[in-house]
C-alpha cells in the first residue's frame, strides 16, 4: 500500500474502526446495557406509541456521511429503547416469556466477532463439532435419542417445515423430491393435527405444495389434548377416500394453554398406518428438566422428529431452534443436492450442517448454548425453571381460591390462563337461560379484553390473550430468568385492581329484557 503522497488528498479512513476504538465503544455499550438491566423495572414494559409518531421520529435521509458513535448510542437509548416491548422485562409475560441471559447475550457478541460461517465442516471445524456436541445435551435434556440427526436452526416454525419436508419425502414412491407436485397424479397428502396446534403446521403444508385443507384438525378434550380416537377415524376416513396420510404432529406444550397431547397413543396410531410423527416440543420440551413434572418425558423418544426451542425455554437470546430426527439422514436427504455416497455424517464424524436444511450460510449458534449450557449447568437451568412453574402454581392458586376470579385451564408447565368473572354473575349462572348465559359470555369476555388492555397500558406488565372453550382469558407466561416472586405478586395486585375499576365502567347488562 502506498500512502498518498500529496497533501492535498485528505487522508479517509477506509478501513473499519481501530481495535482500541471498538474496545472503548464497546465498554460504553456494555456500561448502558448494565444500566439497562439494573433499571429495567422503571421501563415500561411495552410502549402506546403510533406508528405514525414512530415513523416521524425514525424515518430520516440515508447518512451520506458518517456520524459519531457516540450519537448513535444517544439516538438508540433516545428515540429506539423506549418505544420497543421489551421481552427480556421480568414483567413480560405475553407470547411465551423468554430470556436472553448474560452468559448467551456476551455469547451473540463473539459469535459475531468471528462471523464464522458453519456451512460445511471445513468452513467452521470447531463450530460444527460443538454443533454436534450441543445437540447431543439437548436432545439428552429433553429425553430424546441423542444418536440420531439433529440440526440447529433459527425457529420452530421452519423447523417443523423441515420435519415435515422428511416425513413427505419418506412416501418413496412420490419422488416428490426429484419430480415436484405438478403435473403428474399425486394422491391427496394429508397432515392431522389437533385444533390446538401451532400455526406453523399450517404454513409448513403452503410451503410443501401439501395445501391447508390437507391439514386435518383433530378436536381436542376437555383438557385441549387431541383425542386419539377421532385422530384414528380421520385417518381411516381418509385411507377409504384414496387419500395418503403423511404426517402427525403432536403438541407437547399448546401454544393457547400450555396442554400436551397424548404421545404415547397417538404414536400407537402412527405405528398402525406407518405415518411419521413429528412433536412440537417448541414450548414444553425443556421442561422435562423440571423433576416434579417429567410426566411425559419418556413419549418426546416416540417422534420420528421433535423441535425444541431453547430460545424460549433455555435462557438463550433469539434465534436458536432444534431439530431432532431418529433417522439418520432423513433431514438430509430432503435437502442435500449432491447424491447420497457423499455422507452427511461421515465416516470421521465430521458434518455439513448446511445438508439439513435450505439455509446455506448459518450462524455459529452453537456457542450460545454452549456458554449458557456452562453457566448455569444442567442442575441450575432446572431449577430456574421450576422456579417458573412455582410463580405459576402461585399464581394460578390466588386466581382459583379468589371469588372474582376464574383458572380457565391449567398447564403442568409457567403459563396460566385467567378470567376475571365476577362473583355476582358466578352466583346467577346456574339459574339463567341458554340466552341469558350468551349474552354473561358476551359481557365476560369484554370485561377480560378490557382488563387486559389497561394491564398492558399501566406498562407495569404485559400479558397476551387467548380465547378457549371458556370465553377469553388472559395468558401470562412464566418464564424470565429475572423474574422474581415479587413480580408475580405485584402483577396478581394490580389485575384485581385493575378489575375493579374494569367493571365499575363496563356494567353488566340487564337480564330482565331478555
Ligand atoms: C413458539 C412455538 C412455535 C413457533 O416457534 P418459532 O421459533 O417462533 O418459529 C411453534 N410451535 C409451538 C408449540 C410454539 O410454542
Amino acid at each position: 500500500m502506498t500512502k498518498p503522497s500529496s497533501s492535498t488528498h485528505p487522508v479517509i479512513n477506509l478501513g473499519d474502526w481501530d481495535p482500541s476504538q471498538f474496545e472503548k465503544h464497546g465498554q460504553k455499550l456494555l456500561q448502558l446495557i448494565r444500566e439497562h438491566f439494573e433499571t429495567i423495572h422503571e421501563l415500561p414494559v411495552t410502549t402506546n406509541i403510533s406508528p405514525k409518531e414512530l415513523f416521524d421520529l425514525l424515518d430520516s435521509p440515508i447518512p451520506e456521511k458518517p456520524r459519531s458513535f457516540e450519537s448513535t448510542l444517544d439516538e438508540t437509548w433516545e428515540k429506539i429503547i423506549p418505544h420497543l416491548t421489551h421481552w427480556n422485562h421480568p414483567s413480560f409475560h405475553a407470547y411465551f416469556s423468554i430470556s436472553a441471559s448474560f452468559p448467551g447475550i456476551l455469547a451473540d457478541l463473539l459469535i459475531s466477532s468471528l462471523n464464522v460461517n458453519a456451512m460445511v465442516w471445513k468452513a467452521a471445524p470447531a463450530a460444527s463439532a460443538l454443533e454436534s456436541v450441543i445437540l447431543r445435551w439437548l436432545a439428552e435434556m429433553v429425553g430424546y435419542d441423542p444418536f440420531g440427526d439433529g440440526v440447529l436452526l433459527n425457529g420452530a416454525s421452519l423447523a417443523t417445515f423441515y420435519a415435515l419436508a422428511a416425513a413427505r419425502d419418506q412416501q418413496s414412491d412420490l419422488n416428490v423430491r426429484t419430480q415436484g407436485l405438478t403435473g403428474r397424479y399425486i394422491p391427496r397428502l394429508r397432515i392431522y393435527t389437533s385444533d390446538q396446534a401451532h400455526s406453523s403446521i399450517e404454513k409448513a403444508a403452503i410451503a410443501l405444495g401439501v395445501g391447508t385443507e390437507n391439514v386435518v384438525k383433530i378436536s381436542s378434550d376437555e383438557q385441549y389434548r387431541l383425542i386419539p380416537d377421532k385422530l384414528e377415524e380421520a385417518i381411516q376416513l381418509d385411507l377409504d377416500l384414496g387419500f395418503r396420510p403423511m404426517a402427525v404432529v403432536a403438541t407437547v406444550g399448546t401454544t393457547a394453554t400450555g396442554s400436551t397431547d397424548p404421545v404415547s397413543s397417538i404414536s400407537e396410531i402412527c405405528k398402525r398406518y406407518d405415518t411419521w410423527l413429528h412433536i412440537d416440543a417448541a414450548y414444553g420440551g425443556f421442561w422435562n428438566l423440571v423433576p416434579e413434572i417429567r410426566t411425559d418425558a419418556e413419549d418426546l423418544q416416540k417422534g420420528d422428529s421433535v423441535v425444541v426451542n431453547p430460545h424460549k425455554c433455555l435462557y438463550t437470546p433469539l434465534e436458536v431452534t432444534a431439530l431432532f430426527c431418529h433417522h439418520r439422514g432423513a433431514l438430509a436427504n430432503s435437502f442435500r443436492l449432491v447424491p447420497e455416497y457423499l455422507r452427511t455424517v461421515k465416516e470421521d464424524g465430521s458434518v455439513d450442517f448446511m445438508d439439513f436444511s435450505l439455509q446455506l450460510g448459518r450462524s455459529f449458534r452453537a456457542l450460545k448454548l454452549w456458554w449458557v449450557i456452562r453457566s448455569f449447568g444442567r442442575e441450575g437451568l432446572a431449577k430456574r425453571l421450576g422456579e417458573s412453574v412455582r410463580l405459576a402454581r402461585w399464581l394460578a392458586a390466588q386466581a382459583t381460591s379468589h371469588p372474582d376470579f376464574a383458572c380457565s385451564a391449567t398447564s403442568p408447565f409457567a403459563l396460566v390462563c385467567l378470567r376475571y368473572v365476577p362473583y355476582s354473575i358466578q352466583t346467577v349462572w346456574e339459574r339463567v337461560t341458554l340466552e341469558q348465559r350468551a349474552v354473561l359470555r358476551d359481557y365476560l369476555d369484554r370485561l377480560n379484553a378490557e382488563l387486559l388492555a389497561r394491564l398492558n397500558q399501566s406498562g407495569t406488565a404485559f400479558a397476551s390473550h387467548a380465547v378457549i372453550r371458556d370465553g377469553y382469558v388472559i395468558r401470562i407466561s412464566i418464564g424470565n430468568i429475572h423474574t422474581t416472586e415479587d413480580d408475580i405478586k405485584q402483577l396478581w395486585d394490580t389485575l384485581q385492581k385493575l378489575a375493579l375499576e374494569v367493571s365499575k365502567d363496563i356494567p353488566i347488562p340487564s337480564l330482565d329484557n331478555l
